[in-house]
């Protein structure tokens, strides 16, 4: 493992590293996330950030906050891409800490735009996404062979805080098989009321993961006309993902952080074994 790690790139001075720490649990850091919170003089974290991961940056290391709650307009965002820049100039070793994959609507192109516009030399650091990784906690894979060919990753507000009208809600009920919203659930009556007018049935399955992979995880199996309602008597909190579609069916059979509880798995979840299509 130490070898592993000498092995990778060094968080030199005067560099940032525009990083993802996962959707929670530290196990799902990568080698380089890792090696980053060994080396950098300050860690600039988000509020998504679990505290057991920024208990893994190196004694000494400063941790900075940077984070913004609950969809606010955040004016701050050029205020951290300064920071950034400035800590960088200042010789410092920069760790970016953002929740789940810094690309994924986590404004991570932006703040690696104001780093090129400075000349600060960068690197970028995926992570996993909560839209993947956070849903395979819940036992929801987001494709799966006899159920969908595609998915989309969508957001549920925009930078104003309110449903994004940037997205064709219509043209998404119609094409995307399975619809994964990241910061929806405040808004999840308007959505799953726009994709029904759009001719998604009230039956289709919906689960809600809400702080997916950490102690306190929590997942509402419910359905795209029951959602909101469920949403607002269950009082699941954010941070969560809703997932709209088939897929969600499967968790019965592989809802493996339920079974290491106790839960009893379904081998046929879709109910398709009897009709004999095993696939090839
Ligand atoms: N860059 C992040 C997403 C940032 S947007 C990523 O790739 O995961 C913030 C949204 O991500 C939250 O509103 C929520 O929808 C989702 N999210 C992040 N962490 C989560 C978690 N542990 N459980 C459920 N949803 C999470």
């Amino acid at each position: 493992m130490e070898r592993l790690l000498d092995a990778l790139p060094n968080l030199e001075p005067g560099w940032v590293w525009l990083t993802g720490a996962g959707p929670g649990e530290a196990g799902l850091l990568t080698l380089l996330a890792v090696k980053g919170l060994s080396q950098a003089d300050v860690v600039v974290y988000d509020a998504l950030v679990d505290r057991a991961i920024l208990d893994l940056a190196r004694p000494g290391a400063k941790l900075e906050y940077a984070g913004k709650r609950g969809g606010k307009p955040s004016a701050k965002q050029p205020d951290i891409s300064l920071r950034l820049v400035q800590l960088a100039r200042e010789g410092r070793r920069v760790l970016r800490l953002k929740g789940g994959d810094p690309f994924v609507f986590g404004r991570g192109g932006e703040e690696a735009m104001s780093l090129v516009e400075a000349g600060v030399p960068f690197r970028i650091v995926p992570g996993i996404s909560a839209g993947i990784g956070g849903l395979a906690y819940a036992g929801i894979p987001v494709t799966h062979r006899e159920v969908n060919s595609a998915v989309a990753f969508v957001t549920g507000h925009d930078a104003t805080g309110e449903v994004p009208d940037a997205v064709d809600w219509a043209s998404l009920a119609k094409g995307a098989p399975v619809i994964v919203l990241y910061m929806a659930l405040k808004h999840i009556a308007l959505i799953a009321g726009r994709l029904m007018a759009a001719g998604r049935g009230g039956d289709e399955p919906v689960a809600i993961v809400s702080k997916a992979t950490t102690a306190e995880q929590l997942v509402v199996e419910t359905t795209l006309g029951r959602c909101a309602e469920e949403a607002a008597r269950s009082g699941i909190e954010p941070p969560a993902m809703v997932v709209v579609g088939q897929v969600v069916r499967l968790r019965a059979a592989l809802d493996w952080m339920g079974a290491i509880g106790g839960r009893a798995l379904s081998a046929d979840p879709l109910g398709t074994r009897h009709r004999g299509r095993t696939g090839s």
